[in-house]
Order: C-alpha cells, then sequence, then structure tokens
C-alpha cells in the first residue's frame, strides 16, 4: 500500500531528476522547439515542492492534485497544464483514502494519462509525452520496473517519428529524427516513481 508520503517522495524524486536533467531536456527542445522544457520543469517541480512542504497534504489524492494544480499555476508552456492534468486527474481518480494499492494507482494513473490526450489531443505516435506516459501505464499492470522501461523505450521511439501536436509539428517532416523532450521526461516522471517503489 502506498501513503502520502510515498507520493510526496514521487514528486520529490521527479523534481530532483528534473534538476539534474534540466540541460539535456532544454537541449531536446532546442532544435523541435523553443529550448525550455527543462526550464519549465525545474521551475514547475521546484515550486511543487516547496507547496508540498508546507501544505503538507495528508492523503496521496491531495498530494497529487496540490501537486498538479501547481504545475499549472507555475509552468506556463504546453507541457505545464499537460503536467498538471496528468497529476491532479491521477489524484482525483485516487479519492480520499490515506493508502492506496498498486492496482488503485494504475487504474488512476490511466485516468490521468487518459486526461492528457483528451486535453492535447495526442495519439500514440504524435511524438508527445504520450508516446511514454501510455506504454507505461500498460506496463504497470506487471511492475514497475516493467512500466519505467516501458516509458524509456517510448521515448526513444520518439526519435524517427514526424511531431504532430505542439510546437514541433510546425516543422512538418525537420522533426524527425530527434527524441521529443516531453516523452523524455515522462520517462524520468516514470523512472521516479519505480525508484521510491523500490
Ligand atoms: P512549449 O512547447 O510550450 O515550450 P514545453 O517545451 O515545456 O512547452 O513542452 C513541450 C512538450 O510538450 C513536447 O515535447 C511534447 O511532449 C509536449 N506536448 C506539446 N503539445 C502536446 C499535446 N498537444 N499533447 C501532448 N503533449 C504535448
Ligand atoms: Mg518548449
Ligand atoms: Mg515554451
Amino acid at each position: 500500500m502506498f501513503d502520502a508520503d510515498f507520493f510526496r517522495r514521487w514528486m520529490t524524486a521527479t523534481a530532483a531528476s528534473v534538476e539534474r536533467e534540466a540541460e539535456r531536456l532544454t537541449a531536446l527542445d532546442s532544435p523541435i522547439g523553443d529550448a525550455d522544457h527543462g526550464s519549465n520543469l525545474q521551475r514547475g517541480f521546484r515550486a511543487v515542492v516547496e507547496t508540498l512542504e508546507k501544505e503538507e497534504p495528508g492523503t496521496p489524492g491531495a498530494v497529487l492534485t496540490l501537486a498538479g494544480r501547481r504545475l499549472i499555476s507555475t509552468v506556463g508552456g504546453a507541457s505545464g497544464p499537460l503536467y498538471g492534468t496528468l497529476l491532479r486527474r491521477t489524484g482525483k481518480a485516487l479519492g480520499d483514502a490515506a493508502e492506496v494499492g498498486g492496482q488503485d494507482l494504475a487504474e488512476a494513473l490511466r485516468t490521468g494519462v487518459d486526461a492528457v490526450r483528451q486535453l492535447g489531443g495526442a495519439a500514440p505516435g504524435d511524438k508527445t509525452m504520450v508516446d511514454a506516459l501510455v506504454p507505461a501505464v500498460d506496463a504497470l499492470g506487471d511492475s514497475f520496473a516493467a512500466a519505467r522501461a516501458a516509458a524509456e523505450q517510448g521515448a526513444l521511439a520518439t526519435a524517427p517519428l514526424q511531431a504532430r501536436k505542439g510546437r514541433a509539428s510546425y516543422l512538418g517532416e525537420r522533426s524527425v529524427g530527434h527524441q521529443d523532450p516531453g516523452a523524455t521526461s515522462s520517462a524520468l516522471l516514470i523512472a521516479a516513481l519505480a525508484e521510491v517503489a523500490g
């Protein structure tokens, strides 16, 4: 079972990973975007950690809804509302239980990913974060390690794709050959989950 502290540690581990990888995320966003993905997420997850420390939400659902709201309010780029929606909707789906099981988490995360797909209109293969998130939730029923591997594989597999959503889509065929920054950061989010799950 996973309690509020587990979800807080997930967010903290994600923030630490974003700090370590911010330059790489921004570099990936340079040829097919506006070179701000790392700094966008850095600003967002710093604010998330700060808010979680201050407000001390007491349930898994409250941790994720608060984190999601904070991302939406601090990140101006496309990724803010999308990641914010992912966490907020996952949190809402977890309800107000003090502890949740692995199955509950997998189902809630599926609800969150569906909300991202609805908000952004992206399907798998459009070269977005959805390409890492969908395989991750599909594999989460097996294990956290499988979800992590699936997300990393999904992110790598965006490189040969032509972008059909977001800024990168403006480049048309010239978006081919570059790994998507948002899919890469989504793999970090799932890797952080696997890390705290041990
Ligand atoms: P911006 O493009 O506004 O500068 P970021 O650079 O922070 O925002 O985030 C870009 C990432 O957001 C992309 O790499 C992609 O994964 C994701 N993204 C953009 N548009 C969409 C969308 N419509 N649906 C899903 N993900 C998207
Ligand atoms: Mg950008
Ligand atoms: Mg931007």
